[in-house]
């Protein structure tokens, strides 16, 4: 993978996502619980932007992906068709000395927690264990007595519960071979080495999508589907030269893929250039399992040719909330601002993801001003995310905003309530427009993506 140019702004993301809530530790009044995150009031509608970005380019606008919400306790005999009670394991190394615990497959990336830190068994008296298999899986009991319940599942993976209902979507829809199942939803795994903020995380949410072909015609759709994914990253305003495609080979191809890419985001630093997700051509590995292990047939029934047969799964699979780090990374700077001292933070993210798409100011609390802008602020909030904003210096108002992307800032001032115009402030440009007060809507309408 190519080295990172671009530099470190993890420690600034964290402080800005607590400050101005995006992202909080998860139970931090009791020390915090290991790398879990809470979503606060702007991250929450990041993410659900991101979310609805991808449920949008995904199901939406194709007529050949349906949508499914699966439950994440799963009949426990899932997970051993799926292989995951067998193989779902990382290789696990401890250092006697230090205490530190690294994943053996990842022994490149790590860093010791001895001071001054160098790479896992460098210290000269570091005493490295030897490698050993541990999985993954959440377990917990179904039942209320724990000695009489069965063994469950924090589901892994999302796949499992598209791949269980393949017949019951594909029936009820009437949807003929080629066609997806798409879903979003919580995954959990007691990963080995979490970290680097909301990067890997024990809970953390997939949005999964399987697409069932024909035999042979398997890695057309693998292409096809490799071309359309990056794309929409580049589309939610990822830079091209920050994205790359890893192609899995050899050993590194899990035991179900017959073909494997990641496409890979550079976050800068030390972190560089990491999965952010896995394109994988799955043949019919899973759907032949679960015939196998639930005695159900699970074949597609070609009527025209008179044919059945297995499918063959292409998955797209990509972390809801990497891809939402990805984007803060990505949209996170610093400028100079010419003529003024401090400089500013801006977010520049993509319209579509920014949580909230316009702010309204009154330039003071006199002459009629707060009331006209509340009634801007009420007429957009019924199609816009919006703030009203009337504490503290104009400039210290746009500067909030920039912190948190908010595209476009809307001020009125005294000669607003003479002659009903306002200004419109571009967050990228910083050019100022006056505008009738009536136009508002219309001039957020044209340029904010849906
Ligand atoms: P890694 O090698 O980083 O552990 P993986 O290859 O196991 O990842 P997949 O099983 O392909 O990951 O999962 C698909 C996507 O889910 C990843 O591209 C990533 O965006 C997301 N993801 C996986 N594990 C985590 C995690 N622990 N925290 C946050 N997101 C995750």
């Amino acid at each position: 993978m190519p080295a990172s140019t671009q530099p470190d702004v993890m420690d600034k993301l964290v402080s800005l996502s607590k400050r101005r809530g995006f992202i909080f530790q998860s139970s931090e009044i009791y020390g915090g619980t290991g790398s879990v995150w809470d979503y606060g009031p702007l991250g929450v509608e990041l993410k659900k932007n991101m979310k609805d970005q991808w449920w949008k380019a995904m199901v939406r606008m194709r007529d050949d992906v349906e949508g499914l919400d699966a439950a994440i306790l799963m009949h426990p005999r899932t997970w051993e068709a799926s292989g995951h009670v067998a193989g779902f394991t990382d290789p696990l190394i401890d250092c006697k000395t230090c205490k530190g615990r690294f994943r053996a497959d990842k022994l490149q990336d790590a860093r010791c927690p001895q001071k001054p830190s160098k790479k896992p068994g460098e210290a000269e008296q570091c005493q490295l264990t030897e490698p050993r298999m541990f999985n993954l899986m959440f377990k917990t009991f179904m039942g209320p007595v724990e000695e009489n319940a069965s063994t469950v599942y924090l589901r892994p993976e999302t796949a499992q519960g598209i791949f269980v209902n393949f017949l019951n979507v594909q029936q009820s829809s009437r949807q003929k071979v080629p066609f997806g199942i798409a879903q979003i939803g919580k995954a959990f795994r007691n990963e080995i080495t979490p970290g680097n903020f909301i990067f890997r995380t024990r809970e953390f949410e997939q949005m999964e999508m399987q697409f069932f072909v024909e035999p042979g015609t398997d890695m057309e759709w693998f292409e096809f589907w490799k071309a359309e994914r990056m794309k929409w990253h580049e589309q939610l305003g990822l830079s091209p030269g920050r994205l790359n495609y890893h192609q899995h080979e050899g050993t590194e191809l899990a035991h179900y893929a017959r073909a494997a890419f990641d496409i890979e985001f550079d976050f800068g630093g030390t972190l560089g250039f990491q999965e952010i997700e896995g394109i994988h051509n799955r043949g019919d590995f899973d759907l032949s399992r679960h015939q196998e292990y639930s005695g159900k047939k699970l074949e597609y029934y070609d009527a025209p040719n008179n044919k059945r047969y297995t499918p063959y799964v292409i998955e797209t699979s990509v972390g809801a909330d990497r891809v939402t780090l990805a984007a803060l990374v990505n949209a996170y700077r610093e400028e100079t601002v010419e003529g003024e001292e401090e400089g500013r933070v801006v977010l520049g993210l993509h319209p579509s993801l920014a949580p909230i798409k316009a702010a309204v100011f009154a330039l003071t609390k006199k002459e009629g001003m707060p009331d006209m802008a509340h009634r801007i602020a009420s007429d957009l909030r019924a199609h816009f995310p919006v703030d009203y904003d009337e504490t503290g210096s104009i400039g210290k108002r746009y500067r909030r905003q920039d912190e948190v992307g908010t595209p476009f800032c809307i001020t009125v001032d005294p000669e607003s309530v003479k002659d009903g115009t306002v200004t419109v402030r571009d967050r990228d440009t910083l050019k100022q427009e006056r505008i009738s007060a009536d136009a508002v809507r219309g001039y957020l309408s044209e340029r904010l993506p849906g």
